[in-house]
């Protein structure tokens, strides 16, 4: 009722007929949206139109994929954008991000993966892209038991990193096999944040994956830390193609073991962990792991350094962010205050009608 696109299996009462286009009503039999049905999937219904005239077949699926693509910001670089954002964007289990001449779809629900030609063609037609990689979303496939596909459905796979314009950097990016869809789009803007407060001095890249704060931060000497083995050749690919490799040096480590072991002090630590909270459940924990990483990352801050610290998990909100922070901050007898909040790239829209389309946070510190 509230346009929110979700309908959990304990709201539904009765299924009748089949195929994976639902009509729903409320109990009174009143006409509520159009959705996709998949009876296997954590989130059963996932509505795509709320007029009843207006039913989801590939018409209109082909329809919405060109107006997200049209939705755009202008102030998105055309090299390297997220083109589609799920349901923000009214597609639910579509993620589609453009690096040059590649378009990397992941699906995330069985309708998606079902059409998954349709919604290619689209944005193929509205991007004039060359290469059309289609990929089951790793985490919600194996959950909710998807087709596992992975497919070039036009063009054929690159070899070797593709590279791309961002702003005023270049990047390398392994559309085959990389993390998330290559590359992690959704922290452009705040590249450019990060980069302009640290300055010159040492930064801490940690949990860097390819680097992107480590090579927006032009003028400082940055150590990167993650513990994937493919980061590491990944970050000395990038830290080449924006400027001389020697200033940027990768750590393959366990970021809270490196934190607890490191002898080196740094004037900026940006601290990108992945996804600590499926859901509300494990926010507690999360918070937990938050202090943890704050209280040792101050024991490496030099004094009026910046601690830059990111949370990609919808559940976690600001409030709970922050003061996780200020409990590492006490146990470390530093003062914090923050000069900056930061979130996800324009290019991943937030919905009001679905808040949990807002996952990305970051709170810039500055260090007494
Ligand atoms: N900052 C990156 C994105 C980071 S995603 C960017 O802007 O591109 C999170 C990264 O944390 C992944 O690369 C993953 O390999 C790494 N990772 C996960 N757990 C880790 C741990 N305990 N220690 C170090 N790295 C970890």
């Amino acid at each position: 009722m509230r346009r929110h696109p979700w309908v959990l299996p304990r709201a539904v009462r009765r299924v009748e007929g089949d195929g994976d286009v639902a009509c729903v009503r409320a109990a009174d039999g009143r006409f509520v949206a159009w959705g996709w049905y998949d009876e296997r999937a954590h989130t059963p219904v996932r509505l795509l139109s709320w007029d009843e005239s207006t039913e989801p077949d590939d018409a209109w699926l082909a329809r919405a994929v060109r107006a997200a693509v049209a939705r755009r910001p202008a102030t998105a670089p055309e090299e390297a954008v997220r083109l589609v954002f799920g349901e923000a964007d009214g597609l639910p289990g579509v993620a589609a991000d453009r690096y040059a001449d590649t378009v990397i779809v992941q699906l995330g629900t069985k309708a998606a993966v079902d059409r998954r030609a349709t919604i290619a063609s689209a944005l193929l037609d509205a991007t004039g892209a060359e290469r059309l990689r289609a990929v089951t979303d790793p985490v919600v496939g194996p959950r909710d038991r998807l087709e596992r596909v992975d497919e070039w459905i036009a063009g054929s796979p690159p070899e070797g990193p593709v590279e791309f314009n961002e702003d005023d950097l270049r990047f390398a990016a392994d559309l085959t096999a990389g993390q998330k869809t290559g590359f992690y789009l959704d922290q452009r803007t705040n590249r450019q944040v990060v980069g302009k407060a640290v300055g010159k001095g040492r930064l801490l890249d940690a949990f860097s994956y390819s680097g992107g704060f480590a090579c927006a931060a032009t003028d400082a000497e940055v150590i990167c830390v993650d513990s994937a083995e493919a980061a590491g050749p990944l970050v000395e690919r990038n830290a080449a193609l924006n400027r001389a490799g020697r200033q940027i040096s990768f750590t393959r480590a366990d970021v809270f073991d490196y934190l607890r072991t490191t002898t080196e002090r740094f004037d900026a630590i940006v601290l990108d962990p992945p996804k600590m909270a499926r859901g509300e459940r494990d926010v507690a924990a999360a918070l937990r792991a938050y202090k943890d990483l704050v209280l040792h990352a101050l024991g490496h801050l030099q004094p009026a350094g910046h601690l830059i610290v990111f949370s990609c998990a919808a559940a976690v909100g600001w409030q709970e962010l922050s003061t996780a922070c200020a409990w590492g901050a006490l146990d470390a007898r530093r003062e914090i205050r923050s000069v900056g909040w930061l979130s996800q790239s324009p290019d991943h829209p937030v919905l009001s009608s679905f808040p949990e389309s807002h996952y990305l946070r970051g709170i810039v510190w500055r260090a007494d």
